[in-house]
């Protein structure tokens, strides 16, 4: 199964991801963690990437892409993957789509996590408390939304008229949006 997850900042895709591979037994790949384990070891990737997280903006495509080629590329993804948090530019789809496209398959979901922007802000501002992100602070939350809102919404219609967008509600109890996504996958079937 080849998936990815898309949606605002905030909106849950990490902890739904993880449950959702879980189940189908693929790794979860969370370009937003890899990042940050980055940044705190010290890597020259982290050190390249840091810059712009903590601007709230998009770390380059060039980064991103090389950086995700190389985790495809690890075994535990050849039986298929799940990508939280990327591809977020049409450049990321293009590039994504090649590396599928390479390994004889086709991406069988693009599951997409809505959210009201004003609750996604409380729930950011709330998790600052808990756990200190760098980039959970109000101003550069709202720039990370608007950076969503430009660069990455408007791929949603090219997964959706490519008939593989799952759209979900991402509003509510956490187990009960991972119950409405896993219904939504379910007719789902692995190319
Ligand atoms: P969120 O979706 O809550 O903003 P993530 O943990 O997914 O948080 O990502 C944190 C930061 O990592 C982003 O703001 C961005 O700087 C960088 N990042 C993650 N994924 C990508 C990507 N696909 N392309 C470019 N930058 C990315």
């Amino acid at each position: 199964m080849r998936i990815i997850f898309m949606g605002p900042p905030g909106a849950g895709k990490g902890t739904q991801a993880q449950r959702v591979a879980a189940r189908y037994g693929i790794p979860a790949i969370s370009t937003g963690d890899i990042f940050r384990s980055n940044v705190s070891a010290g890597t020259e990737l982290g050190v390249k990437a840091q810059q712009y997280m903590d601007a709230g903006e998009y770390v380059p495509d060039e980064v991103t892409n090389l950086m995700v080629r190389d985790r495809i590329d690890e075994p535990d993804a050849a039986p298929g993957f799940l990508l939280d948090g990327y591809p977020r530019t049409l450049a990321q789809v293009e590039e994504l789509d090649g590396m599928i496209r390479h390994t004889g398959h086709k991406l069988d979901a693009a599951v997409v996590l809505t959210a009201d922007d004003e609750e996604l802000v409380r729930r950011l501002l709330a998790r600052a408390e808990s756990d200190g992100r760098a980039d959970d602070t109000e101003e550069i939350i709202r720039r990370r939304q608007e950076v969503y809102n430009e660069q990455t919404a408007p791929l949603i219609d090219d997964y959706r008229e490519r008939g593989v967008l799952v759209e979900v509600d991402g509003m509510g109890e956490i187990d009960e949006v991972t119950a409405r996504i896993f219904a939504a996958l379910e007719g789902v079937s692995e190319s």
